[in-house]
Formats: C-alpha cells, structure tokens, sequence
C-alpha cells in the first residue's frame, strides 16, 4: 500500500456513459481506495464539436450516480490541473519544445512528427502480463491545424499530473508502444499498465456498442435501478473475488479488489445478472430507503399515494420489497393497495369464473373475515382454516384465489395474510363484497 498511488480516469466526453467507460471509471477508482492512492478525473476534450458542456455534464451525472468520487478533477481542483485537456494547451507547447530541443520532433507537410527509437517496447502489463511491440513509423504529434494528438497529450497529462498506474481498456494496449517511445524520449518515468477487458454484448459477437441494450449508464438511471447494483455488477464484468461471490458490499469490493483478481479474457454482458443482483440489493434496503426510492416512481405511474398514510404505505413496501424483482414494476405489483377500486385482470376473473363456485365461496370468505375482529394474519389464517374446516376440507386452497382476487383484481402477488392484514378489514370486506356484485352484475 502506497499513499502516493495516482490513478486517473481520462474520458473524452461523447453525451454519453458506456458502460465500458464506467467500468474503466469503476476499476481505477477501485484500485485509487483499494490502495489509499488519489483518483483523479481529467477530461480529454480536444474534439470541440462533440465535447460539449451538455455532454460532459452527463458524464460527471453519471459518475456522481454510481458514487465514484474523484479526489482531482473539474469541479474539484488540485494541485495538478487544468484538468481539461482544452486548457493545457501551453503544457503541451512546453513538451514539443522539449521533443524539438532533443531532436525527437521534427516537421513534415505542415505536421509535426515524433522520431520513434525503433527498439522493442516492453511493458509488464498487470492483467495481460509481458506485451512487447515495436513502433515502425514516426507519427504525428501535433497535426497541421495545430492540435495536438491523443498519443501526446495522453502521455504528456500522465507525466504532468504524476499517475502512476494506467487502468484503461485494453482496445487502448496496441498504443501503448507508442506511449512508452513517448515516455522514454521525455526521460520520463513510465506508468504501470493494466489494460481491463473489454465488454462483450450479450447475444453475438462484438464489444457492447452504444446501441445495445444496457449499454448506457442513462438507461439504468431512468428505469430505477439501484446505483450501488449497478455499481456491483460492473464489478463483475471483468473481476471476480474468486469464490462465486456476487452480490457484496462496495467496502467488501474495495478491500479485495487487485489486479489479480482481473481476468484477462473479456467480459460478457449479462442482462440476468444484472437484474439478479438489482433485486438483491432492494431486498436488503432498510425499509425507509426502499420507500423514499418507490415513492416518486409510484407517483409516476399516477398511484394516487396522497391521503394513504406513511405507516399504510411503507407496510405495503415491506410487503413488495420481499418479492420485487425492479422497482419499475412496483406501479403494476402493488398499485391496487393504494387504488379506490380493482381493476380485475380479465383472464384471472374468466379463469375463477370457469370453476363455477366464485360467488359462493366470495359470500363465505365475506362471512368469515367479517367475524374477526382482531385483524392480523394469525386469526385470518385461522378463519381460512375454520372455512376449509367446515367444508371438510384439510386446506382452504379453494379460498385463496377468489380472495387475491378480490382484493387485487390479479392472480399473484404478495403472500395473502400479510396482504390482508396489511390492506385493513375494512378495505378487504369493502372489496369483497365489490367482487361479488362485480360478478353478478356480469
Ligand atoms: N480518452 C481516452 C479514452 O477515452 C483515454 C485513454 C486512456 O485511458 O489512456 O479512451
């Protein structure tokens, strides 16, 4: 461990989050807090026309979401900034100078070229292990309009702001050459390399472009997935702990996280996973936060919560957090709680009506529930066991369905004592007796 490890995430702000990008973003943040070093944020927006302050603001939105916080960086300052590649431009002067006074840059049809040594370049790459390439051409530095190069300014920002280890994809290794030609021609020490795997889409061949689905951090964001899952899984998506874990804690990531950890071969998106690991992670919210989370996506949804009471409220989200699977289907899953009246899914209401004994068992379970008088689910159980009793019956299977339905309109859904005890008799006999006429009227 080593206080004095810099690590920077160096984006070039496109209006859009990949989550190739996040996760490179993710992974040297990972390794910044693994090792106590300093994670710093530098924004490589040399293309004027596509860095534009709209799309930079997604990014840092982006960053801010999944709660990786830069120590250096643009809304934070430093001691080694600008952080914009756009404003360094005088460094960048000072550094040809340096390449010209050596006599490693010359100028060629308006261009300006770096004189390439021609050796072998080897790096001890973390994750990919020895990499030896050898550049066979000059190559432009600074083109003839006068901008910089990305070769160039990537390398010169990593001297200057003093990183120490560059975690970046590995579509970044076959450049590296060229970076390490630049890193020796300045007499400057080179980096640590480790290049990341790349991310796979799910069905075919290829890396996860911008148009595949889940590709965007944006999507995540607007269908409500938890940041800190999403966070989890792109954790997975090139590193694992080694012993089948998958959903943990970010402390718990953090403490294990190393380059050994990383594989080498690339990473394939897994839409299941992800959702897997989003619906673990609402499972083990405490109760408030679940809440706070599912209210406005309720009132999206137009679920008329106002007047429901938070103790009402937050009774129902103890009852959907234990099944939910996203917290996009919460409107459809629980909105009959809060509702003035069920709408009944037709297919479950034909379904119920085909077994000829509805009306019959609605007016018994109406005649049951209304004779307890301590409503909670020990003595609803017990009316539904008097009933099957009584029937002579050795389960009251018969009464479950026509009650959910009842009371919801729907064929599933949370467990049925706890949804009756938390809807309230009066609600659950109103809604019974409603079921009733609903069927006789038809
Ligand atoms: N701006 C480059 C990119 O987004 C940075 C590459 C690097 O990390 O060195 O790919």
């Amino acid at each position: 461990m080593s206080a004095s490890i810099r690590v920077r995430f160096a984006p070039s702000p496109t209006g859009f989050f990949h989550i190739g990008s996040a996760r490179t973003a993710l992974f040297n943040w990972l390794y910044a807090r693994h090792t106590g070093g300093t994670f710093v944020l530098r924004i490589e927006d040399t293309d004027r026309e596509r860095n534009t302050e709209a799309a930079l603001r997604v990014l840092l939105d982006g960053m801010r979401w999944l709660g990786l916080d830069w120590d250096e960086g643009p809304e934070k300052g430093g001691d080694y900034g600008p952080y914009f590649q756009s404003q360094r431009d005088d460094v960048y002067r000072e550094y040809l100078q340096i390449l010209r006074d050596k006599g490693r840059a010359y100028d060629q049809d308006g261009a300006v070229f770096f004189r390439i040594s021609g050796e072998p370049q080897v790096i001890e790459d973390q994750i990919r292990g020895r990499v030896e390439r050898t550049e066979e051409k000059d190559f432009v530095i600074f083109r003839s309009d006068g901008s910089p190069v990305f070769h160039f300014v990537n390398v010169v920002d990593d001297i200057t702001m003093r990183i120490t280890h560059v975690i970046r994809g590995e579509d970044h290794l076959s450049n590296t050459s060229k970076h390490t030609e630049l890193y020796n021609a300045f007499g400057a020490q080179e980096p640590v390399f480790a290049h990341i795997p790349l991310i796979l889409k799910q069905e075919g061949q290829g890396k996860m472009s911008k148009r595949d689905r889940g590709a965007l951090i944006e999507e995540y964001q607007e269908k409500g997935f938890l940041p800190a899952a999403v966070r989890n899984f792109l954790c997975l998506l090139g590193w694992n702990p080694k012993d089948g874990r998958e959903v943990m804690p970010i402390e718990e990531i953090i403490a294990e996280f190393d380059f050994k950890g990383v594989q080498r071969g690339n990473a394939k998106f897994d839409e299941k996973k992800m959702a897997y690991i989003n619906t673990e992670h609402l499972r083990g919210l405490p109760i408030g936060s679940f809440t706070w989370l599912a209210r406005p996506i309720l009132e999206k949804a137009g679920v008329p919560l106002d007047g429901c009471g938070e103790d009402y409220l937050q009774a129902v989200m103890e009852l959907a957090r234990a099944k939910v699977t996203g917290l996009e289907t919460l409107p459809d899953y629980v909105g009959y709680f809060f509702a003035d009246e069920v709408v009944a899914d037709p297919k479950v209401t034909e379904k119920l009506m085909k077994k000829g004994d509805l009306a019959l068992r609605l007016g018994e379970l109406e005649q049951a529930l209304s004779a307890v008088t301590d409503w909670s689910a020990a003595p609803i159980e017990e009316a539904f066991g008097k009933l099957a009793a009584d029937a002579g019956m050795e389960k009251p299977f018969a009464w479950f369905p026509p009650a959910r339905w009842a009371v919801s309109g729907l064929g599933g859904g949370p467990d049925l004592m706890p949804m009756l005890q938390v809807m309230g008799r009066d609600r659950v006999l109103a809604r019974i007796r409603m079921a009733a006429e609903r069927i006789t009227v038809a």
